[in-house]
This record gives C-alpha cells, sequence and structure tokens, in this order.
C-alpha cells in the first residue's frame, strides 16, 4: 500500500465513526468503508451463484447460534451520521454501534431514510444479545452454562442457534485435528486467573483441565435436536466462534429487514453484505496495523464475504519474559506463544472466526494447507520469524487481492 492509498483509507476510516471504534475494529482490519473505482473483488457472485448463496445461506439459518464475553443487556443504539449516497441513488449511509459478547458491535448500513435504518439496526442489535444472553460463558444461567453442567452422559435439548454454532464448532474440530476446541473451557477459566495473578496455572491444575478438554467429549444428535458430554467438569466455551455467528446472524436480520447493503463488524470479525450504492463492494484492509509495507497489507472489495482475524495483539499474557495468547493449544491447555496473526476471507464470518482461531493454533504450514481444503475461503498468516514479520498466503488470495 502507497502512501496515498493509506491515506484514502484513513479517511475512509474516518468516515466509519467513533474513536473507540476505529481502535477496536481497525486495530485489526483497517476498514475504509467504499471507495468508488476499486477493480478488485472478492467474492462477487453472479446470477446463478447468487441463488446458490440464497440457498445455503437459509441452510444455514436453519441451524442457528451465540457467545462468551461480558453480559452487557442495555442496548445502546447510537446513529452516528450519515452522509448523502453517490448521484444516481436515494440510499443513505447509516452508522450503528452497540456493546455485546465483550466488544463493540457496529453496523454500517444503506437505507432510504432513518426510521428504516434505526428500526433494523434495533432489530439486528437485539438478535445478537440474544445470541449473547445464550452463549455467554459468564451467566451461569445461559443456556450454554446449563449444558455444560448437565450429567455426564445425558442428552440435552439445545436451541437451533446453539446446536448450529456447535455443530459447525465440530466440524472445524474435525478438520483441524482438535486445534479447534470448545471443550476448552476448563483451560481458558485456568488462562483467565493466570491472567489476572500474573503466574501460570500449575501442573497440577492443567492435568485436571485436559481431562475434561477435547471436541470427542462433546456429542451431538442434529436430528433429535440435543447435546450429551461425555466426561465430566466439562465446560463448554464459544469465544472462537460465536462473534461471527452473531455477525453473520445480524446481516441476515438486516437482509430481511430489505436492507442487504450492511456490514456488520465484532472487533476482528467482519460479516459483509451487498456493495454500497454505485460501488462494487466495501473495502477492507488486512494485515499488520499501521504499516505501509504492501508485503504485509492487502486491501479486499468484498460483497457477500466474511473476513476474521485471530492472534495475540491485542489479548495476551506476559509471564516471566514470555508472552502467552488468549488463543489455547488443546492438546496441551498452554497459551500459545508463537507470534501469529492470520486473518481469514470466506462467505460466512462464523466460519471464518472458527477457522481464524484455528490456523492460529496449527501454525502457517499446516493452517494454509488446511485452508486449501476449505472450499470459497483464502488465508493471510503474519508470523514473526526471527525478530522479522514474514507474510504467507493461501494459494487462493493473490487472486483477489490488487
Ligand atoms: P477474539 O475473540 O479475540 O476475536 P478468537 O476469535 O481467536 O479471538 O477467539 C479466542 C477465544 O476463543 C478465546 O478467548 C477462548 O475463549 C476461545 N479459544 C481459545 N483457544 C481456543 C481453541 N483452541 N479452540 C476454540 N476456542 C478457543
Ligand atoms: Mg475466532
Amino acid at each position: 500500500m502507497n502512501q496515498a492509498e493509506t491515506q484514502k483509507l484513513r479517511k475512509g476510516m474516518e468516515e466509519l465513526g467513533t474513536q473507540e471504534l476505529r481502535n477496536r475494529v481497525t486495530n485489526r482490519h483497517r476498514l475504509a468503508g467504499f471507495l468508488p473505482g476499486i477493480p478488485a473483488f472478492l467474492i462477487r457472485t453472479n446470477q446463478a451463484e447468487a441463488h446458490k448463496r440464497k440457498k445455503s445461506f437459509s441452510e444455514f439459518l436453519s441451524f442457528g447460534l451465540a457467545l462468551f464475553g461480558l453480559r452487557i443487556s442495555a442496548l445502546l443504539l447510537l446513529l452516528a451520521g450519515c452522509a448523502t449516497a453517490p448521484t444516481g441513488s436515494t440510499l443513505q449511509r447509516f452508522e450503528f454501534q452497540s456493546p455485546h459478547m465483550g466488544t463493540l458491535f457496529a453496523i454500517t448500513l444503506y437505507a432510504p431514510d432513518s426510521a428504516a435504518a434505526t428500526n433494523a439496526a434495533q432489530a439486528a442489535f437485539q438478535r445478537i444479545a440474544a445470541l449473547d444472553r445464550m452463549m455467554t460463558d459468564y451467566d451461569p444461567d445461559s443456556e450454554l452454562m446449563r449444558l455444560s453442567r448437565s450429567p455426564v452422559g445425558q442428552p440435552i435439548s439445545v436451541s437451533p442457534d446453539l446446536l448450529a454454532v456447535l455443530a459447525r464448532s465440530q466440524q472445524f474440530a474435525a478438520l483441524s485435528d482438535g486445534a479447534f476446541d470448545v471443550t476448552i473451557g476448563p483451560a481458558v477459566r485456568l488462562w483467565r486467573r493466570a491472567r489476572r495473578t500474573g503466574e501460570l496455572p500449575a501442573a497440577a491444575a492443567l492435568q485436571k483441565a485436559s481431562a475434561s478438554v477435547g471436541w470427542q467429549h462433546l456429542h451431538l444428535d442434529t436430528a433429535r435436536h440435543t447435546a450429551t458430554l461425555l466426561a465430566p467438569n466439562m465446560q463448554l466455551d464459544l469465544g472462537g466462534i460465536a462473534k461471527g455467528y452473531a455477525a453473520d446472524a445480524a446481516l441476515i436480520t438486516l437482509r430481511a429487514a430489505g436492507l442487504p447493503r450492511a456490514l456488520v463488524a465484532a472487533s476482528g470479525d467482519l460479516a459483509i453484505g451487498e456493495a454500497p450504492p454505485n460501488t462494487h463492494g466495501w473495502r477492507v484492509g488486512i494485515g499488520v496495523p499501521d504499516t505501509t509495507d504492501t508485503q504485509l497489507s492487502r486491501q479486499l472489495l468484498l460483497t457477500n464475504a466474511a473476513v476474521s482475524t485471530s492472534g495475540d495483539t491485542e489479548q495476551f499474557v506476559e509471564i516471566a519474559g514470555r508472552r502467552y495468547s488468549h488463543i489455547l493449544d488443546p492438546h496441551t491447555g498452554l497459551g500459545l506463544t508463537n507470534r501469529i496473526q492470520v486473518s481469514v476471507i470466506g462467505r460466512h464470518t462464523t466460519d471464518t472466526d472458527a477457522l481464524a482461531t484455528t490456523l492460529c493454533v496449527l501454525g502457517a504450514e499446516r493452517g494454509l494447507k488446511l485452508i486449501e481444503q476449505v472450499p470459497h475461503t483464502a488465508a493471510l498468516v503474519i508470523l514473526q520469524r526471527g525478530g522479522q514479520w514474514e507474510v504467507l498466503t493461501s494459494r487462493r488470495l493473490p487472486n483477489i487481492t490488487e
């Protein structure tokens, strides 16, 4: 990215919203809204593809999902501003923000008027809040927590959203040989404590936790809509996938309200809908923040797509001079110590969220191999080797960048 490009991108970010949102969102993604005249596309669906996609979207919906994080029930709706849309269109741009799942969700959409925009955004935030209540592990009464406490071997009925998220999680667990694992909860709790105390978890505690971690200990029956825990003291943790699911769900809500030209951002996860009026897509920058090094960053123009970035740039604990990520290796129960940041681009944010976390655990080589097996998915991996940042991409990524 040259300097002019960077400046343009910054200007776009100015249009996006408040400083706080910018910090959170753009720490991992430079989101520039739209800049007209950019030729590159990620997944620009033609008519036939659009039809297929519609089908897969509704299939996806018929499952359902949700979350971890702080439980913030108050709905904070902020009309951050609007601008007149480019000539030839009567749509205006609106921006909204609301805290959920321990982060700030931001919606940017195009609508004919303020009432339509506000109603749709409100419905989308309500959907996210409901998923948050269901999937948080901070509230002992959430559906996720009740399931986590269920007796070993007893099938428990679960709601369509929770079942959808768990089913997708188990697919990624199988695909990654357990690198992604939502039964990681007991180990996550030890690492949260380590963050507070500044001391590594004791070996005995880690060993005890490891007996309750393992994706094979979770059995789902999608026909009967039940989940069964097969080991004692299990704790499910959807921190690696729920935000993505909620972002997808919010976009579906906006679409149902007749506003498909929208983008939902939840920290490192973006759910991207139809292009803004008179443009070819939403412009998204991925890579290391605040660098002008074109080797480390890519700019994408996206429609009907998803982007997620994971890494230890924001959440980590430093103990005895060693930096441990909030992403854990389920096979050891330890926080990752390799410095890595992964961006995954795909169709659904549920998938890209889980895959970005997965690739952090697998590392660049195994991770990129996995990405090549997942259709409609690409990845950009930035890792530190010998004090230097290196960038590696999947085969498909160069074709969708400029
Ligand atoms: P963020 O939530 O910061 O965007 P991620 O999407 O990578 O980051 O999710 C990290 C969260 O996922 C952790 O805080 C924890 O709750 C959970 N987690 C950690 N390690 C794993 C793992 N190996 N598999 C699945 N979930 C994980
Ligand atoms: Mg994730």
